[in-house]
């Protein structure tokens, strides 16, 4: 069976009748798990002490803060989130104009191996379950208010987890919980064209954002290991029938690495790639890691390439730097709290 925390109101209704509980205890449930963010029915007192008896047999999935690292210099936060068999993951919780917005992962580990990326140098662990993503937002939502958007960007790659996500969001999307609308959700991918053109079809007016990293073909291969499976020709394939479904404009993430991929041929070749799509470039200076020896190109540099990408008619922003003194680029903190490191 569905864990009850991972089943949408109709399964409930078919479960409670299982279970010999009147149908309407299903909406209750509902509301316990999504909109109360209860994670204990033992606390549910809608519930009469013998009814709660058989459901509390029932073993549901739970996430818990297990550390919040404020920052000291803006509102960001991270997190730690701890996982009923002891596996940690991380979060993010950022403090724009429009409201708060969580960085969700989506993974323990990932198994994408992308050089610059720490999540995924031990591979892919397991699998988030649905409800371990709801977890992430409902727990941060409690203790710090309700969020105006989420991003699948914190460690996993969201589509090589398809099934799962589809339900966090599709949970998360219903007007008896969160009730968090589509469009306040971005899917960040590392350039699964299978999973892009799956989504295609979905009919869910999510963002979708690229991981590109380059414009190149052979370049990519080098940093992401992704790409000799599914070709940048193939990549844009998919995008495009994205595009031609949902009309959304998709966002395009850009890490730049010194020398590698801040050239002006690079800039050069982005256009040919973006600039007759409907795109939305963003930079974002390499959080370096131990294990990949490249460095973020300097501020000079940085704003160089965003100047030269403006000038070239491209729709280019720079990802504003938030909790710099926390910084730890996906992974590394789950990895150094592990490792006892953590100051
Ligand atoms: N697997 C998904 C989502 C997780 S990564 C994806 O690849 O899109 C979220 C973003 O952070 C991705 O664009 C990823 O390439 C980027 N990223 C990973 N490691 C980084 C690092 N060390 N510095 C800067 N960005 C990094």
């Amino acid at each position: 069976m569905i864990p009850l925390n991972e089943q949408n109101l109709q399964e409930l209704k078919e479960t409670c009748e299982d279970l010999g509980l009147k149908k309407f205890r299903a909406k209750q449930l509902f509301h316990y798990f999504h909109k109360e963010g209860g994670q204990d029915l033992s606390q549910m007192t809608t519930l009469a002490k013998n009814q709660r008896q058989e459901l509390l047999a029932l073993d549901l999935p739970k996430v818990d803060i297990e550390q919040v690292f404020p920052s000291k210099i803006d509102k960001t936060k991270k997190f730690l989130f701890h996982l009923k068999d002891g596996h940690l993951v991380e979060g993010v919780l950022m403090d724009n104009d429009y409201g708060l917005s969580q960085c969700i992962s989506s993974q323990v580990g990932c198994r994408m191996g992308c050089s610059f990326c720490a999540s995924t140098k031990e591979g892919r662990i397991r699998n988030l379950t649905p409800y371990e993503m709801l977890g992430q937002v409902y727990e941060v939502t409690k203790k710090y208010g309700r969020l105006h958007s989420i991003i699948l960007m914190g460690s996993g790659e969201p589509l090589d987890n398809y099934d799962n996500v589809m339900r966090f969001l599709d949970l998360l999307h219903d007007e008896n919980g969160y009730n968090l609308s589509y469009r306040n959700m971005t899917l960040s991918t590392c350039g699964v064209v299978p999973g892009i053109e799956k989504l295609a079809q979905e009919n869910k007016p999510i963002n979708l954002a690229i991981s590109l990293h380059t414009p190149f073909q052979k370049d990519r291969e080098k940093i992401m290991a992704v790409a000799k499976k599914y070709s940048l020709e193939d990549l844009f394939k998919a995008i495009d029938f994205y595009q031609e479904a949902s009309k959304r404009r998709v966002s395009y993430e850009y890490t730049l690495i010194d020398g590698v991929n801040n050239r002006e041929k690079d800039a050069l070749e982005l256009k040919k790639l973006l600039g007759g799509r409907l795109h939305h470039l963003n930079l974002i200076p390499l959080n370096p890691i131990q294990e990949y020896k490249e460095n973020r190109p300097s501020k000079d540099h940085v704003r160089d390439f965003q100047r030269l990408c403006t000038d070239l008619g491209l729709n280019v922003t720079l990802r504003r730097e938030q909790g710099g003194d926390i910084q730890a680029s996906c992974g590394q903190l789950r990895r150094k709290y592990k490792e006892g490191s953590l100051v």
